[in-house]
């Protein structure tokens, strides 16, 4: 995208210019020689779809010359350090679909199910192989952080919530003989692997296991508070739940209202049981994103267009539709930062020991990450975008750091040469 850029001098000073690109709008700031302007670019989006063929306009608008000046406040603070996450290629990311888990010794795995033993094989030769999980709700916001060296991997559980996914035990925690359970285990032991997932949750179409004995699960009463704290723990942890619609269906034979009904009871059964255990200021952390169960779009423009709609009872905008193998014809997920970029087409592999030899084979195609130390700052109230950009650029300028895509706390930058992009937050 760096090609819509110019930069000219103009009385001494570096500026630059923005175009208008097809589906991007980017604001551009720069900060060179004492020349301050606002980064404040929104991250290149795919514009929710309305129903009708849009002409692309070929022609790039004229470029306009940002020219907003902000005083820096000068605060006093304990200064704190800052490291960026640098992406020296455009991230993308292998995103696993799992379903359910055999617990039993033996256990055989087939297509919706996997068992433990292959699961933790499955773990162990990704992370062999320098993945470490990122959570795909800041993927979507492009924060994405990585420790030096790994590349990026999201794993996604749908059909939730079944107790061979997470079961807590007597002590709260995840249980060995539960997927989520093995995954803590290994994120235990291996803490640069993180523990980060996203569980795609149905709470209308089943009961909830709490009782396990000899390698079966049963339904006992109680099951809904348990049920509860498995929700509560997995939050609190990291692994998010998001909407898989609360029966589901098939999209294809509900109507819109039904279909809007479907999204709508299920994040409210979600937010009841966290209430019910007094956790609801768990809510606050759940993002909005939807899973199509079967992988099966509602047939009507009407039904799609309640998708793309859905607002959360938090008032939250959907952020992305998650599909199933090659979703858009892509193998793997594209930053926000690319043009590639889909929120409404990601793509998911389907877990099996196959793609997960598959996905290490194709290991070098998944961009590892690196890092730059920006130095020291007063960090209060927060460390303004242009004060980051300047850091960056001496960075870069004085060849300490690559030229790249990084990422500070919560906020997204892309440097080349004299240029700095910030994409907004
Ligand atoms: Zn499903």
């Amino acid at each position: 995208m760096l090609h819509a850029f110019r930069q000219t001098k103009n009385n001494g000073r570096i500026v630059i210019m923005r175009r208008h690109f097809t589906h991007i709008l980017l604001l551009v700031g720069v900060v060179l020689m004492g020349c301050q302007s606002v980064p404040q670019a929104p991250l290149p989006d795919n514009p929710r779809p309305q129903m009708e063929a849009v002409a692309e306009d070929p022609k790039p608008a004229e470029p306009t010359r940002t020219a907003t000046i902000v005083p820096t406040p000068t605060v006093l603070s304990e200064p704190i350090h800052l490291t960026a996450t640098v992406w020296e290629a455009l991230p993308q990311v292998p995103i696993l679909m799992y379903h359910r888990f055999d617990p039993r010794p033996g256990g055989t795995s087939y297509r919706y199910t996997t068992s433990l033993a292959d699961f933790d094989q499955h773990l162990s030769a990704l992370y062999e192989a320098g993945f470490s999980l990122v959570s795909l709700d800041d993927w979507l916001r492009g924060n994405i952080h990585l420790q030096a060296g790994r590349r990026p991997l999201i794993i996604t559980i749908d059909d939730l919530f079944y107790a061979d996914q997470i079961s807590l035990d007597e002590t709260g925690q995840p249980a060995p003989y539960s997927g989520i359970g093995r995954l803590w285990a290994f994120a235990q032991e291996h803490p640069q692997f993180n523990f980060k997932v996203a569980l795609f949750y149905n709470l209308g179409d089943k009961g909830y296991a709490n009782q396990y004995a000899n390698g079966a699960f049963t339904v006992q009463s109680g099951w809904r508070e348990a049920r509860a704290h498995a929700i509560a723990w997995s939050i609190e942890h990291g692994a998010l739940p998001m909407n898989h619609f609360y029966e589901h269906p098939y999209l294809n034979q509900l109507s819109p209202d039904e279909i809007q009904w479907q999204l709508e009871e299920n994040d409210t059964a979600l937010r009841d049981a966290l209430a019910s255990i007094g956790r609801e200021d768990l809510i606050k952390l759940l993002p909005n994103i939807l899973a199509l169960p079967y992988v099966v779009s509602p047939d009507t423009e009407a039904g799609q267009q309640v998708l793309y709609d859905y607002t959360n009872p938090e008032g939250a905008p959907v952020a992305a539709i998650i599909k199933g193998d090659n979703a858009g014809g892509a193998r793997w997920f594209q930053a926000p930062f690319s043009h590639a970029f889909n929120r409404w087409e990601v793509p998911r592999i389907s877990a099996s020991t196959q793609a997960v030899a598959d996905i290490v084979s194709h290991a070098e195609q998944i961009p590892a990450a690196s890092s730059c130390p920006l130095g020291e700052f007063q960090g209060n109230p927060q460390i303004l975008p242009d004060v980051i950009s300047r850091a960056i650029l001496d960075q870069v300028n004085a060849g300490h750091c690559p030229y790249g895509y990084y990422v500070v706390n919560q906020l997204a930058f892309y440097v080349q040469e004299d240029v700095i992009i910030q994409y907004a937050p």
